[in-house]
């Protein structure tokens, strides 16, 4: 019998959701590993190997709904029981509003929410198994959303629209789940270097973009993985439907001249 806690976590090829299989497998879990990228999931696997748990690539477009259906289908046969499900997928797309394309729109609606939706729907059965089963801390559900979910930026508008909808996804999955022991919860990061940071901003925004951080930096994967940790963890036990900030302050502040000055 198998007795792994298993953690699906998608976008694990790299930044963020590489950090994140990377941390959980270090806590124990058994992780599987979704991207596009097999490739790149196979890179992350081949450093957990020390860790001496499980890890399994399973490549997947989260765009595609039939590909999202073959994805889900085997993991419920090849594991009966999901200990803690991550939906880190996420793509940024960029113009403005009168502009923006009704592909881009669609992408980035599918990836950023319709498969966190279809994934968390789909995976509940293997998720409530998990919990009946004795799953410290209940099984858990950790979305990965971001500031722009709380407040707005122009010329993003399907990321931004979208991450207040995995906010809001969170909160109604977490009372719907609650009575079947599965924690639902999402993190809200500020800007962290990774490739979408690196990719969509040149060097001179990096820095300014640095500097409204009220901690004077953006922030790393790692930082991100040890909020995702502690929510999969049994000291997360009680806390569900919480949408956690992990952005130095950058949404505490209200950016304009000191008063005091
Ligand atoms: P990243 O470095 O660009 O990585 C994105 C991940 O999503 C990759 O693993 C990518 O894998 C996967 N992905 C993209 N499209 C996919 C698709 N169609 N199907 C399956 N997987 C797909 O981004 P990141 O910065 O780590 O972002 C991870 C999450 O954090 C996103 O949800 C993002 O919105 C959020 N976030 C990031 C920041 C930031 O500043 N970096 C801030 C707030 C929130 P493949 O390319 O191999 O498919």
């Amino acid at each position: 019998m198998d007795t792994t806690r298993w953690a699906v976590v998608t976008g694990a090829s790299r930044g963020i959701g590489a950090a994140i299989a990377t941390r959980l497998a270090t806590d124990g879990f058994g992780v599987v590993m979704v991207a596009t990228s097999a490739a790149g999931c196979s890179a992350v696997r081949t450093r957990l190997e020390g860790t001496g748990v499980p890890g399994e690539v399973r490549a997947c477009d989260l765009a595609d709904r039939a590909a999202v259906d073959r994805l889900t289908e085997g993991l419920l046969t090849d594991h009966p029981t999901i200990a803690a499900l991550v939906n880190c997928a996420g793509i940024v797309r960029v113009g403005p509003v009168a502009a923006f394309s009704g592909a881009d729109w669609d992408e980035v609606v599918e990836i950023n929410l319709r498969a966190a939706f279809e994934l968390s729907r789909a995976l509940e059965p293997a998720l409530a198994a998990a919990a009946a089963a004795g799953t410290p801390g209940g099984a858990s559900i950790v979305n990965i959303s971001s500031v722009m979910g709380l407040l707005a930026t122009p010329g993003i508008i399907s990321y931004v629209a979208t991450k207040g909808g995995l906010d809001h996804l969170t909160r109604g999955l977490a009372v719907e789940y609650g009575p079947r022991g599965i924690r639902v919860n999402a993190i809200s990061p500020g800007f962290i270097r990774t490739d979408m940071f690196e990719t969509s901003h040149p060097p001179a925004r990096r820095l300014a973009l640095a500097a409204a951080h009220p901690l004077g930096r953006v922030g790393t994967p790692v930082e991100v993985a040890s909020v995702a940790s502690f929510l999969c963890s049994a000291d997360a036990a009680f806390v569900s439907g919480a949408i956690i900030p992990v952005d130095g302050a950058l949404t505490a502040n209200l950016a304009i001249p000191r008063i005091d000055a």
